[in-house]
């Protein structure tokens, strides 16, 4: 049976979509374990348990892992990886999941494979390359596989309260792990009460055609549950913070729905959108390129089809 790693940065009480992702797709290839990148309670390690986590590895020194960016991190994966015998690691495909997985792969003298959407038994992964314009099956093959998947891409775990015990921590040494940038202080991220851009279900993004107003954009996410994205375009004018920015040098998202207003769909923002089940764009221009990729194409003004489309959610909600 293969051996999986799951590395889990942030624990949380009750694990995230992602991490129920993860553990899912570790379960369906053979026994998983998880890697703790913080400390986590008897709550927190109940939730991974009942989502398929069998086995625990932490570090001696926890914090060593807050106190210092990601080598910590590194170094108890390594650790982790060596001590369990892993066949593979799966990560988040995070900006931090894809560094500590790229770090890890040169240690462990392995290799590494981002943006994965598919791993299957034989451990050859299905990813989308080139901005997306291509899909292809790739293999690691040395050493034991370091896999970033992308968020939405497997049916996340049901967490369940099995009664069975929660197996401990196995406590890891984390050496020296070198030159590491110190962090001095920390500030909580302020909750906007929607759900997290990388992880959403729905997306609304709005681009340079929203001229400034995210209200039309924002209005229809909430009436409809969604995380608000942005193009580069719209980021760049500061009309939003980057951290909403979707394409290549922004978040990837693959929600079921993603809803593009005002976005031209040039290929740097269709690289972090286009594995969206479901893409409606809404344009004024009708050879915007989004309507290439676009299941359903509305041409018209945002600003008339956003607070309609807002409204008649609303209705049929009661
Ligand atoms: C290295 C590199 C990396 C990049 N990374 C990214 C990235 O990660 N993400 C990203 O998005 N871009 C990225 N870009 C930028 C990208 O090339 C485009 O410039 C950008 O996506 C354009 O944003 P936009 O579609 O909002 O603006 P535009 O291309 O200006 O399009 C605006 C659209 O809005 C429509 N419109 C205008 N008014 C209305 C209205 N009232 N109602 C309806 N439609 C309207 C117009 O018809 C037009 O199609 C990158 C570029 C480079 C070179």
């Amino acid at each position: 049976m293969l051996k999986i790693l799951v590395y889990i940065h942030a624990p949380a009480q009750t694990p995230t979509k992602g991490q129920r992702e993860l553990l899912a797709l570790a379960a369906s290839l053979g026994e998983a374990a998880v890697v703790l990148g913080d400390n986590a309670d008897d709550a927190a390690r109940a939730g991974l348990h009942g989502a398929g986590a069998t086995a625990f590895y932490g570090a001696v020194t926890p914090e060593q892992l807050r106190g210092e960016l990601i080598a910590p991190a590194v170094s108890l994966l390594v650790a982790a990886v060596r001590a369990a015998g892993a066949d593979a690691v799966l990560l988040p495909n995070t900006m931090e999941g894809r560094e500590i997985a790229a770090r890890a792969a040169v240690r462990l003298d392995s290799g590494v494979i981002t943006d994965a959407v598919a791993v299957d038994q034989e451990l050859n992964v299905t990813k989308s390359v080139l901005a997306g314009s291509y899909t292809v099956r790739a293999r690691i093959t040395r050493g034991p596989a370091l896999i970033t998947l992308k968020a939405n891409s497997v049916q996340p775990a049901e967490a369940q309260d099995s009664g069975a015990q929660v197996p401990p921590v196995q406590t890891l040494e984390l050496g020296e792990s070198g030159p590491a940038a110190r962090i001095t202080a920390t500030a909580p991220h302020i909750a906007s009460g929607r759900p997290e851009l990388s992880e959403a279900r729905f997306v609304v993004a709005g681009g340079r055609g929203v001229d400034g107003d995210f209200g039309p954009v924002e209005d229809l996410a909430d009436a409809l549950g969604a995380a608000v994205g942005a193009s580069r375009a719209a980021t760049d004018a500061g009309w939003i913070d980057h951290s909403a920015q979707v394409g290549q040098t922004g978040v990837t998202v693959s929600p079921q729905l993603y809803i593009s207003a005002g976005i031209s769909g040039a290929i740097q923002q269709k690289a972090g959108m286009q594995s969206a089940k479901y893409i409606v764009a809404i344009n004024k221009d009708p050879d915007a390129p989004i309507f290439e990729i676009a299941d359903l194409g509305i041409i018209g003004d945002l600003a008339s089809v956003l607070p309609q489309a807002a409204a008649e959610i609303r209705r049929r909600q009661g």
